[in-house]
């Protein structure tokens, strides 16, 4: 970006933006810049209506009927194939269920069972904690004969060899923002014999997807972020059809069952994608996910991502044209192509800068060990908003404000 950009111009994206009337749809505290519905996407107004709705009616009316009376039952079938279509997957390759971190462990098992003889899980130092943990957990479980291998990003492809049965990344990395090319890994990893497991937390909502154009084996996604599902929001999980019938789940619940009220003393898997449900789901954020899913679902993903790759761009640009000489480094890539709907800055006073951020009503968050993270959700966030949370940070940085002793206390949660 050339041009030299003011809040008059910002202002003028704003009129022009097709997406601005979403913003009304979600609650937010007036005089708030939310940039962090990467972490916990903002509350769709009309989730309110719903939860009390299954609440008041549903639970407290309906009990134990409301499973049939409700659709209860199909309820992370329906969710699911919603989120289907916003990720590319085929008809009955996605399902909601249970957390993200538990699904990649069920997934990534399916998908070593399928590749028996082979020891690798391949995955990248920087990937998000939990999805090495639970590799790990994994790989500790079965015995210890396979072993997590972690590559970087730019030598992931070529660290997959005949010995790889699964190759397991984050495809929009949480810190950074960086974003893998699904296709070409996933084109890669097949030709090596390996399977894919993809994790979406910080794609599914945010970047267009194509799973089965991308040819994707297995895959994982979080409810709560730009899904707007609301804390805690149940997570997804894809099975390309082609493994649905082979797959085996290691948490065999009686909700994978072929038949549960059949109440059977012994597992048969259910055919198809029910076979990765474990449990009794939480109905009432079930619902309120839903309302999040719809929402995303009235927009074009073109356009949602069209909107986020410009406020992406502008927000890097007036960091370097308004925060010059404050030590910030933009650590996202800077093309498009490879990011996600994030831009994050390294400094290394991040974590009190963050702090007197919140202060001032400025929301982003902290990722350690010097990252200051920003989201970019365009349903609801305005271009004039970006001008305004630069210029906050910058009047931090100038006055000294984020030396305040206040700011350098560590919370549990950053
Ligand atoms: C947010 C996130 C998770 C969260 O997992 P939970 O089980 O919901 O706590 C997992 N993986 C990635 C890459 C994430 O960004």
């Amino acid at each position: 970006m050339t041009t030299k950009l003011d809040r008059a111009v910002l202002e003028a994206m704003d009129e022009h933006d097709a997406l601005r009337s979403f913003r009304d749809r979600f609650h937010l505290p007036d005089g708030l810049i939310y940039l962090d519905g990467n972490s916990l996407g903002a509350m769709p107004k009309a989730a309110s209506e719903r939860v009390r709705h299954v609440v008041d009616v549903e639970w407290a009316q309906g009990l134990i009927r409301s499973w049939n009376q409700y659709g209860w039952i199909d309820l992370q079938q329906r969710i699911g194939a919603k989120i289907g279509r916003l990720i590319g997957a085929g008809e009955g390759e996605t399902i909601v269920a249970d957390s993200t971190s538990v699904n990649l462990f069920k997934m990534l098992a399916a998908a070593l069972k399928l590749r028996p003889g082979r020891r690798i899980v391949l995955s990248e130092p920087a990937n998000f904690p939990t999805d090495l943990y639970m590799a790990e957990g994994l790989i500790a479980l079965l015995g210890g004969e396979h072993e997590l291998v972690l590559a970087e990003p730019d030598d992931i492809e070529s660290a997959i060899n005949e010995d790889v049965a699964a190759v397991m990344l984050t495809h929009v990395n949480y810190r950074t923002g960086r974003m893998y090319d699904m296709a070409k890994v996933t084109e890669r990893a097949h030709r090596a014999g390996a399977l894919t497991v993809w994790d979406l937390a910080h794609s599914a909502g945010a970047v267009p997807l194509d799973l089965a154009a991308a040819g994707a084996d297995f895959a994982v996604g979080c409810g709560y972020k730009y899904l707007n599902g609301g804390p805690g929001a149940p997570a997804f999980l894809y099975i390309a059809k082609r493994h649905q019938d082979t797959v085996a789940v290691p948490l065999t619940g009686w909700f994978g069952h072929a038949d549960p009220f059949s109440f059977e003393p012994s597992y048969r898997p259910a055919t198809g994608i029910e076979r990765a449900l474990v449990g009794t789901p939480p109905l009432i954020s079930l619902a309120a996910l839903e309302v999040g899913v719809d929402l995303v679902l009235e927009v074009p993903m073109n356009a949602l991502r069209e909107k986020s790759v410009r406020q992406a761009d502008v927000f890097a640009a007036l960091v370097e044209q308004e925060l010059a000489g404050f030590d910030f480094a933009i650590v996202s890539p800077r093309d498009a192509a490879y990011r996600g709907s994030q831009v994050c800055l390294s400094h290394t006073e991040s974590w009190p800068i963050m702090q007197a951020l919140i202060a001032r009503g400025v929301i982003g968050d902290f990722r350690a060990p010097d990252i200051l993270r920003f989201g970019f959700t365009p349903l609801y966030l305005g271009y004039a908003e970006l001008w305004d949370a630069v210029g906050v940070l910058r009047h931090i940085m100038e006055s000294g404000e984020w030396e305040q002793p206040a700011h350098q206390v560590r919370l549990k949660v950053t």
